[in-house]
C-alpha cells in the first residue's frame, strides 16, 4: 500500500496579512497606471520659479483630486505656483493625517527636450521623477486605493499639501505647512526614499544659507599698492576660519559654494562675497553656529564685515513620534514581505518644519531611486506598488 503523506494543514493566515497581501495586490495590478500618473507629471515641467508652468500642473493635480472626493483649494502665491490643498472628509472622527508634498522641481523650463521622460531598464526617468513626482502620484494612487476598500471614502480625515518652492527654501508655504501641521495627528512626507534599499528618513539635517561680505578698500595696484585693503585677501582668511568651524562628529558641516570679488588684477579688490551652505543635526547647534558666524571679526581691521543668512529649516531630529510612526511602517512593511529600513540624512525638507512643531513625521515615503536634481534622475518601477501599499496602510493605522 503506498503510504500517503498527509498534507500538513496551512496555517489560518493572519487576517491583517491577508489584508496587506490584498493591500499589495490592488496596486500591483495598477502599477501601470501609477507609472502612466508619474509620466504625465514628469512631463509638465514645473521649475520653482515659472509660476505660469507651476500653475499649469496645479491644475491638473486639483482635477485628479476632486475626482478621487477631495475637496482642492488653492492657496495664492504671488511668486511661486499656488500651493494646493486638498481635504478628505473621513469616515472616522479623528485629526487627519497630512500628506505632505512639492511638486516644483529644480530644472529650468526646457529640461524635458534634453532629457525626455522615458522608461527603460525598470525604470522611469526624468527630471522630478524622484524629486518628487512619483511621490505626488503615489498619494494620489494610495488614496484611490483607499477609497475602493473603504465604500467610497477614506477610513480618516486626509488633508494633502502640495507646495511650489519646496527647492528654492519654502519661504512662501511654511506658514501653511506649519499651520497645517499642528492640526494634523501625523505627517507623512512623499519625499524620496534613501538609496537604493528605499529606507525611510526619521532624521534630517537643518540647513541655513550665508552670505559674507567683506568691504575693503580700491586702490591702483602699482602706485598705490599700500592704500589699498585687499577684500579677497580678507574674504580667504575668513574662509579657512569657516572650514575650521566643521565638525564631523556632530554632523555639522559648511560648504562655501560660491565666491565673487575684485574687478581687474591691477585693481586692489574693495568687495569681496562668499556664499555657504550650513547643515546641523540638532537644533542646539543651529544656534551655536549662528552665534559664531556673526560674531566673526575681521583680520584685518581696516575691512568692513557684513554676515546676513539664518538657518532656515531646523533639524528634523529623530523624536519619540517620529520612531513610532517607523515601527508601523517597518511593522506593514513586513506584512508585506520586506525589511524596511530608517535613515539620518543631510538634506532638508518641510518635513524638518513639521517635526521641529513636535508633530510625529515620517518623510521618504516616496519613490525609490537615484538621481534627484541630476541628469540620471530616475525611480525604480517594481517598488511601485508595495510603496503604494505601505503609504495606504500607514493612512489607515496612523
Ligand atoms: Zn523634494
Amino acid at each position: 500500500m503506498k503510504k500517503v503523506l498527509k498534507k500538513p494543514q496551512a496555517p489560518q493566515p493572519h487576517a491583517a496579512l491577508d489584508e496587506s497581501a490584498e493591500r499589495l495586490r490592488f496596486f500591483t495590478e495598477r502599477k501601470d497606471a501609477i507609472t502612466e500618473t508619474i509620466r504625465q507629471l514628469v512631463e509638465i515641467e514645473s521649475p520653482s520659479d515659472n509660476k505660469a508652468a507651476v500653475d499649469e500642473l496645479g491644475a491638473l493635480l486639483a482635477g485628479r483630486f476632486e475626482k478621487i472626493g477631495g475637496h482642492a483649494k488653492f492657496h495664492r502665491a504671488q511668486n511661486f505656483g499656488d500651493h494646493l490643498q486638498v481635504d478628505f472628509p473621513g469616515a472616522r472622527n479623528s485629526k487627519p493625517v497630512l500628506l505632505l508634498g512639492h511638486f516644483d522641481t529644480v530644472y529650468p523650463m526646457g529640461t524635458l527636450s534634453a532629457m525626455p521622460c522615458r522608461t527603460g531598464d525598470g525604470r522611469l526617468w526624468g527630471p522630478g521623477a524622484l524629486d518628487m513626482k512619483s511621490g505626488v502620484a503615489l498619494l494620489l494612487h494610495a488614496l484611490e486605493g483607499l477609497r475602493a476598500w473603504h465604500g467610497d471614502t477614506v477610513p480618516r480625515p486626509v488633508t494633502v499639501l502640495l507646495v511650489t518652492d519646496e527647492e528654492v527654501g519654502s519661504e512662501s508655504s511654511r506658514r501653511i505647512t506649519e499651520s497645517l501641521a499642528r492640526k494634523s495627528e501625523a505627517v507623512l512626507v512623499l519625499e524620496p526614499s534613501y538609496g537604493i534599499q528605499g529606507a525611510l528618513k526619521t532624521a534630517r539635517k537643518g540647513v541655513g544659507e550665508y552670505t559674507i561680505r567683506v568691504t575693503g578698500k580700491a586702490a591702483h595696484s602699482g602706485l598705490d599698492f599700500d592704500k589699498g585693503e585687499n577684500a579677497i585677501v580678507e574674504m580667504a582668511k575668513q574662509i579657512t576660519a569657516i572650514s575650521k568651524l566643521v565638525d564631523r562628529k556632530r554632523g555639522l558641516t559648511l560648504n562655501v559654494g560660491v565666491i565673487s570679488g575684485g574687478t581687474r588684477t591691477n585693481v586692489i579688490p574693495a568687495l569681496a562675497t562668499a556664499s555657504l551652505d550650513v547643515r546641523v543635526a540638532r537644533m542646539k547647534d543651529a544656534t551655536a553656529i549662528d552665534r559664531q558666524l556673526r560674531t566673526l571679526k575681521p583680520f584685518n581691521r581696516k575691512c568692513k564685515l557684513e554676515i546676513i543668512g539664518a538657518v532656515n529649516r531646523p533639524p528634523m531630529e529623530r523624536s519619540a513620534g517620529g520612531a513610532t510612526l517607523y515601527k508601523k511602517a517597518w511593522e506593514i512593511a513586513k506584512g508585506l514581505g520586506w525589511k524596511l529600513e530608517e535613515a539620518s540624512v543631510g538634506g532638508g525638507s518641510d518635513g524638518n518644519f513639521t517635526a521641529s512643531l513636535g508633530i510625529p513625521t515620517l518623510d521618504g515615503l516616496g519613490g525609490v531611486g537615484e538621481g534627484a536634481h541630476a541628469t540620471h534622475e530616475s525611480i525604480i518601477i517594481s517598488e511601485l506598488p508595495r510603496r503604494a501599499a505601505l503609504l495606504a496602510q500607514l493612512i489607515e493605522r496612523a
